[in-house]
């Protein structure tokens, strides 16, 4: 293992929360190790700021919990301790060891407590280990950086900062083998190289085609947390390129992904969505999935639609029974919640309406509560080249002429950014999406 002295590193103690210190030290004065680890120490080293703090530690998730009042252990797949302060929480993992793999499979016989599938797939990853077996069991090697922030020392156990350093995306170990224990470090690996601009290893790459149809495999649950990461981070366009290149949207959307494959057209959609959503999020501004799922479904509905329509079906039932296909077939894949889908449906069901806008109409759609978002989304369907009949200007101008028109209360559905892996998932109260 490599140690780097303070003085041969970037970080320092002033841009690491001070709650994280203060749990690292509490538990040093314990006699404990305890390191920042994963995305904090990464970001640290790339001179960025992180949005949270993990901990790494040799003591027990049962040890931590009672050391710190405001903890709780939370977790299946994974036990670990979150310790609140205020709205920020470190999230505290207890080193995890060597899991069984292979021939060796019957770990639950041999007294420990990981498990894998018939395919290799970790069920249960909770046998504790060394800081050194923590360390290769993480996913790439620019996340398996840990800080101490007792020595400053940065300990580098698996060649990450020359990865880091060449910019690089580099699963540890042997791909297959990772990607078969989780399938989903695949979404990781492209999600990663989107956000951090970073190339993806050439093994870590070659991998990724033989392995992908075990993300078929994945919970519809997961993967829409993983949809959150991939696409609410800020780095949706740089994500979906990846996606497309690694050919990986098919195991998420599989129908509008046939069509983005063939279609320019739906495909500007989409990229103008994520370049939309891109800019909300550097902005400050609130984003919802339901405008990203409108627009990645949007083709696929838009094609079915006009299909039943040519079966003679009118434009309004043609739609809504179009959307209904659509989202049952979505959420085999992607578990889209109803508080998103719902909103979905109405943007789309709202282009229809923007077109009826004579008189008074007008008027009452724009004080609508999905007006807005229905409005955006007319806009992009005309960046991405579909013909409207100029209907996005003519709304655009309306709303110019009549500038004291606000949405009614309630319009908006905001979602906070990728809310984190293994955080036991709130209802939002946003009752009215
Ligand atoms: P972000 O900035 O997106 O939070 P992160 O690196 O902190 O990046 P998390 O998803 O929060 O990513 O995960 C925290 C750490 O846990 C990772 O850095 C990695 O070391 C480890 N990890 C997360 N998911 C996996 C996985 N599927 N397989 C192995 N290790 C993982
Ligand atoms: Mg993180």
């Amino acid at each position: 293992m490599k140690v780097i002295p303070r003085d041969q590193h970037c970080i320092s103690r002033k841009n690491i929360s001070d709650s994280a210190l203060k749990v690292m030290a509490r538990l040093r004065s314990e006699g404990y190790q305890a390191y920042l680890v994963g995305g904090a120490v990464r970001d640290l080293l790339l001179g960025g700021h992180p949005k949270d703090f993990d901990v790494a530690t040799d003591a027990t998730p049962e040890v931590v919990h009672g050391l710190f009042r405001n903890s709780r252990i939370i977790g299946r797949r994974f036990r670990i301790v979150h310790v609140r302060f205020g709205r920020e929480i470190i999230e505290v993992t207890t080193f995890r060891g060597h899991h069984d793999n292979g021939d060796d499979r019957g770990s639950e016989h041999s007294g420990k407590h990981a498990r894998q599938s018939e395919k290799g797939l970790l069920l249960r990853d909770n046998v504790f280990g060394t800081l050194e077996e923590d360390a290769v069991r993480r996913d790439l090697t620019v996340n398996a950086l840990y800080y101490d922030a007792g020595s400053f020392e940065v300990l580098d156990h698996v060649d990450g900062l020359p990865d880091l350093e060449q910019r690089l995306i580099h699963i540890i170990g042997d791909p297959a083998q990772r990607y078969r224990e989780d399938p989903v470090r695949m979404l990781r690996v492209l999600r990663f190289a989107a956000k951090l601009d970073f190339d993806i290893e050439r093994g870590t790459a070659a991998a990724i085609p033989a392995c992908a149809p075990l993300l078929r495999e994945i919970p519809s649950a997961r993967l829409f947390d993983e949809f959150l990461k991939l696409f609410l981070s800020g780095y949706a366009t740089a994500t979906l390129e990846q996606l497309l290149r690694h050919d990986l949207l098919q195991y998420l959307f599989p129908e509008a992904d046939a069509i983005l494959q063939r279609d320019p057209a739906a495909l500007a959609l989409v990229r103008a969505a994520m370049r939309n959503t891109d800019q909300r999020i550097a902005e400050d501004k609130p984003v919802t999935p339901a405008f990203l799922f409108a627009a990645l479904l949007w083709p696929v509905t838009r094609d079915l639609a006009q299909r039943l329509e040519a079966a003679g079906e009118p434009p309004v039932p043609a739609l809504h029974s179009a959307a209904q296909q659509v989202i049952a077939d979505a959420v085999q894949h992607v578990a889209i919640p109803r508080r998103f889908s719902q909103p979905m449906r109405e943007i789309w069901e709202f282009q229809l309406r923007l077109v009826r806008k004579k008189g008074k109409k007008a008027m009452e759609l724009a004080g609508h509560r999905r007006f807005r978002a229905a409005y955006d989304f007319l806009l992009l369907r005309e960046q991405a080249g579909e013909d409207t009949g100029g209907l996005g200007a003519w709304w655009t101008e309306f709303q110019q002429q009549n500038p004291d028109i606000k949405p009614l209360p309630g319009g908006e559905d905001v979602e906070r950014p990728a809310p984190r892996r293994r955080r036991p998932r709130r209802r939002r109260n946003n009752a009215n999406s």
